[in-house]
């Protein structure tokens, strides 16, 4: 034992535990929040408490850079008490807000101000947050960076929402090099709409709205590759750190693997709905499978797992975008008006496991997509996503072989609706810690609201 064996307050021990050396049994020693080492069992202190997993998984809590949370402002779609439930209850012990669709958006200081202090106590898990890049906002970006934003998103494309419009090439060329100084990510929703010839598919859509065909053809791949084109090419202009967020089309990876053996700061993110669900399988009517870019042909889908694989796709994130049932145009099934966003924050591990696992990935590859790597992409790379010593006490005790039924009764989002409804999912979370306290237990909450802001402020993180 190390001399710090005498600051141990508690020790959490499994027969699966995932360490630096892969799935074994270990117990976790824990002080104050930190894992302070992992060591075998024979090697735990005499008289602390213990807190056992048996023959569950212990894993490191999710870390999901990609979350709409969407309050202040927009508190009736999805909130930071809801949503930290939800990620509680999926296993997720670090959220990174998005900067919209709150009101105000996320693209000032003082809006960001705004949402640090609307929060305040509503938090069950950590909560990190990104920032917005629109036109005309570059003087705000290094305030934001500043007071503890770990970077921005931007679209090329209209947003869904009037108050956070996209941005052009000019307004890149201002943001890029004060982001590329500061040292942060820009986050690029990369869709840009390239016009067509002809026959035009929005019009097909407004004349069949149910079609989920029509729908899908009105937001073609090419949208997302002419845009990934663009902005590889002003990350290699600017030497900023660019990141390709929700990426669907398949098309458009031959251009991340280019951006990686060019060694440029390009990265890209899947989400789950691209890896599980099938164009061909969504039923007509079903506003639910509404996202952008959309959810594409099978094909599509087994060239993103292959990407995953191979390390060209860095991880997989939510995109946990809510909003009410009115909102998603339930009753009318209506692909042209309903909102675009996928409720899954709290079904994002089951998701991924249960098809990754019939491909043959393990749950240690699953953690690397799900907790390490999108830690280390917020900045959190030495706090969050790995059972290591110095690192926050955040696990998860998982019945990595028992199955469920994804019901409305057992979805703690703010709306029950989500396209996973109905589906059967290895993958069971028992309980979650949040830095060594228990947040969630077999479908019980705790009361308390520990959840941290953590405000990366000049590479040191800040906890509020
Ligand atoms: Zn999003």
């Amino acid at each position: 034992m190390g001399a710090h064996s005498d600051r141990v307050d508690r020790a959490f021990v499994g027969r699966k535990v995932l360490t630096e050396a892969g799935f074994r049994e270990a117990a976790i020693l824990v002080a104050n929040g930190k894992i302070m080492d992992v060591v075998s069992l024979s090697d735990v202190p005499a008289g602390i408490s213990i807190e056992d997993a048996g023959d569950l998984s212990i894993i490191p809590g999710l870390v999901d850079s990609h979350v709409h949370v969407n309050e202040p402002g927009r508190t009736e779609w999805e909130g930071f008490h809801t949503a930290t439930r939800a990620a509680a209850a999926g296993g997720v012990t670090t959220i990174v807000d998005m900067p919209l669709n709150c009101i105000p958006v996320t693209t000032t200081l003082q809006a960001l101000d705004q949402k640090l202090e609307a929060i305040e106590g509503l938090l069950r898990v950590d909560c990190a947050f990104w920032g917005g890049v629109v036109p005309g906002n570059h003087g705000e970006l290094e305030a934001m960076v500043k007071r503890g934003v770990v970077g921005f998103k931007c679209f090329l494309i209209h947003s869904g929402i009037d108050d956070f419009p996209n941005v052009e090439e000019k307004d890149l060329r201002l943001a890029m090099p004060i982001l590329a100084r500061l040292g942060v990510p820009l986050l690029v929703h990369a869709e840009m709409d390239c016009g067509h010839n002809g026959h035009d598919p929005a019009e097909n859509l407004k004349k069949n709205p149910k079609s989920y065909a029509a729908f899908l053809e009105s937001r073609p791949k090419k949208w997302e590759n002419d845009a990934i084109a663009l902005v590889k090419k002003l990350c290699e202009e600017f030497n900023c750190r660019v990141h390709i967020v929700h990426l669907s089309s398949s098309e458009a990876l031959p251009m991340v693997v280019a951006a990686k053996s060019e060694k440029l700061p390009f990265t890209a993110e899947t989400c789950p709905h691209y890896l599980t669900f099938a164009a061909e399988e969504i039923p007509n009517g079903d506003t639910r499978f509404k996202c952008a870019p959309p959810i594409r042909e099978k094909e599509n889908s087994d060239l993103l797992w292959k990407a995953l694989g191979d390390g060209t796709l860095e991880f997989v994130v939510s995109d946990h975008s809510p909003c009410t049932p009115q909102l998603k145009m339930m009753d009318e099934g209506d692909f042209d008006k309903a909102w675009g966003g996928i409720a899954s924050l709290q079904f994002g591990l089951p998701a991924v496991w249960t098809f990754a696992k019939a491909k043959g990935h393990t749950l240690q590859d699953v953690s690397r997509w799900m907790s390490e790597k999108t830690a280390r992409f917020a900045g959190l790379g030495e706090q969050k996503g790995r059972i290591a010593r110095g690192y926050d006490a955040d696990l998860v005790f998982l019945d990595a072989e028992e199955t469920f039924v994804v019901e409305k009764k057992n979805v703690h989002h703010k709306h029950k609706e989500t396209p996973h409804e109905g589906r059967r999912f290895f993958g069971v979370v028992k309980k979650t810690f949040l830095r060594g306290e228990k947040i969630f237990d077999d479908g019980k909450f705790s009361e308390s609201t520990n959840g941290r802001k953590l405000l990366q402020s000049q590479g040191e993180t800040v906890k509020l």
